[in-house]
């Protein structure tokens, strides 16, 4: 097991746009179980490669139903509208409300490189969103509504 350092808001780092993942390989295994180990010790729903400093397209999101590792993952379609309270792992101690889709379904790679497709709703959806936001270079505070 090993836990990485999650940068936090102010690190230039986090405002980068990540590069498209090509290399489906053992580092990319390794990259994969290291960002669980750091987002299972932190406690979070999500955490995007850049969180740890690493500007690859790779996300891994467990919203309590099991480890969802996406490789270059983007959103094909959505849905609706929901405002709700995010944080994020790189702001600590900030909550603030955010409207996302209400539903996505995303295209992205596993991790021998196969295309696939999945969908959700709720706290998913807004996972799925969050995170491929940080690819972006994109934080929540920058998304932020009044209710
Ligand atoms: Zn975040």
């Amino acid at each position: 097991m090993a836990v990485y350092q999650i940068v936090e808001i102010g690190d230039p780092v986090l405002r980068e746009k990540a590069k498209v993942v090509t290399k489906f390989n053992a580092s990319l295994e390794k990259l994969l179980a290291n960002m669980a180990d750091t987002m299972y010790d932190a406690e979070g729903v999500g955490l995007a490669a850049p969180q740890i400093g690493v500007l690859k397209r790779v996300v891994v999101i467990d919203v309590g139903e099991g480890l969802l590792e996406l490789i270059n993952p983007r959103i094909i379609e959505w849905r609706g509208e929901d405002i709700a309270q995010e944080g994020c792992l790189s702001i600590p101690g900030r909550q603030g409300n955010v409207k996302r889709a209400e539903w996505v379904k995303v295209q992205y790679q596993d991790r021998t490189g196969q295309e696939k497709v999945m969908e959700g709703d709720g706290l998913l959806a807004r996972a799925l969103q969050h995170e491929i936001d940080h690819l972006e270079g994109i934080l929540f505070v920058d998304k932020l509504v009044r209710e």
